[in-house]
């Protein structure tokens, strides 16, 4: 049965890149950190195969690279637990966060590190070819379509960055997008227009991802089942690669009350630091990163407010000396 009841320096919610990181950094300063890891033990490195850009490794499968941060952060002394926190009070300190189970955690600080999802069209075939020619981020995937024709689906800046960004790997890149004009800032809808590698179709909806194996033999994409949005009209489209960018949704839900929200959700953070407008309250990772949302970039800012939070605590603890000597 679930302790009803934790007290801790340093509460870190989530298990991602950034709430691993800031557990290796929180315990090292001997803060006996709390990371509490959320439905997605491991975060979004979870759902994709080979990442390629985490520095030291050519080559590592993301579940993998998940795992030995989670052994990085046991074996340095985090207290890791398998809960997931339904409701956070910050109105005052010591803060505390309720667990799905009834558990109770009052935190002298929290480090919040709950990451964010990239929202999906919600198609079975979706779902069924997800790390298997079906991308949400093109920096992580592109390199594997050298040559190759690919899909991005989406008219907003992500979707058209990631064709952009897809044109320096494949051989012709079409833009999928359900109206006739995107809503990417013009300078980029520019430099889209004017590259010969891009095709665009308006209009169109995506009604199935079409693919090959299953049953032993790899899965893998060949195609897009599209539909013109009002004659319904459909046709497919060869393609071995679909970028699904249509926006990502931070999860802030916890404190969309509490701490100022911009982009659609994700947490404000002073300029060049990991701290909200809460004393003792800091976010790190792609929950506040609207920009760059990278395995590496989560880690930083992980390791940023780990550092923060310890500065914290100890001119809490200098005060709280100061006002005893004073009585
Ligand atoms: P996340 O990884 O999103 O983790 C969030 C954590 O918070 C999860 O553990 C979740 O369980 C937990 N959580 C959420 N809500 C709660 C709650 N209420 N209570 C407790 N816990 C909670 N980046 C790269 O650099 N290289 C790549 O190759 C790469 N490939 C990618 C492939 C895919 C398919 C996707 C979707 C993303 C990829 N990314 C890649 C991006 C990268 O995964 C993210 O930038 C990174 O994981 C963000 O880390 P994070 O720690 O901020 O959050
Ligand atoms: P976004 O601006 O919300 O755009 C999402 C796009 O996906 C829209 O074109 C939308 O179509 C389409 N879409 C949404 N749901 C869909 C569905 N179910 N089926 C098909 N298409 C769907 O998201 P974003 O592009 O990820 O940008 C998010 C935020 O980050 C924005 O504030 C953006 O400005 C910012 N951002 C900025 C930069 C930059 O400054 N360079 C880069 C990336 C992101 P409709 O147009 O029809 O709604």
């Amino acid at each position: 049965m679930a302790d009803a009841n934790k007290k801790t320096k340093v509460l870190i919610i989530g298990s991602g890149p950034a709430g691993y990181t800031a557990a290796v950094y929180a315990s090292r300063a001997m803060l006996d950190p709390i990371l509490v890891q959320g439905v997605q033990p491991g975060g979004q490195l979870t759902i994709t195969t080979e990442v390629e850009n985490w520095p030291g490794d050519s080559e590592v499968q993301g579940p993998a690279l998940m795992e030995r941060m989670l052994a990085h952060a046991e074996a340095v002394g985090t207290e890791i637990i398998s809960d997931h926190i339904t409701a956070l009070d910050l109105s005052k300190r010591p803060f505390t966060a309720t667990g799905d189970r009834g558990t109770t955690y009052s935190a002298d600080s929290v480090i919040l590190a709950t990451g964010a999802q990239a929202k999906w069209l919600g198609l079975p075939s979706e779902e069924k070819y997800q790390g298997f020619g079906v991308s949400a981020c093109a920096t992580c995937d592109g390199f594997f379509y050298r040559g190759k024709e690919v899909a991005v689906i989406g008219g907003g800046n992500t979707a058209v960055e990631e064709a952009l960004f897809l044109t320096n790997f494949a051989s012709k890149v079409t833009l999928i997008h359900r109206r006739d004009s995107l809503r990417a800032e013009k300078i980029l809808q520019d430099r889209l227009f004017k590259n010969p590698k891009v095709e665009i179709i308006w209009d169109h909806v995506i009604d199935e991802v079409l693919g090959e194996g299953g049953e032993g033999a790899p899965l893998g994409v060949t195609g897009l089942r599209i539909a013109h949005r009002d004659s319904g009209e459909s046709r497919d489209l060869s393609v071995h690669g679909v970028f699904v960018a249509i926006g990502h949704a931070p999860s802030s839900e916890l404190v969309k009350d509490q701490l100022e929200t911009h982009h659609g959700g994700y947490v404000v953070v002073k300029p060049g630091t990991t701290a909200t407008e809460i004393p003792g309250v800091f976010a790190a990772g792609d929950v506040t990163d609207h920009v760059y949302r990278q395995a590496v970039t989560s880690a930083g800012m992980g390791c940023m407010a780990a550092l923060e939070a310890e500065r914290f605590l100890s001119e809490q603890e200098a005060a709280e000396d100061t006002a005893v000597a004073a009585e």
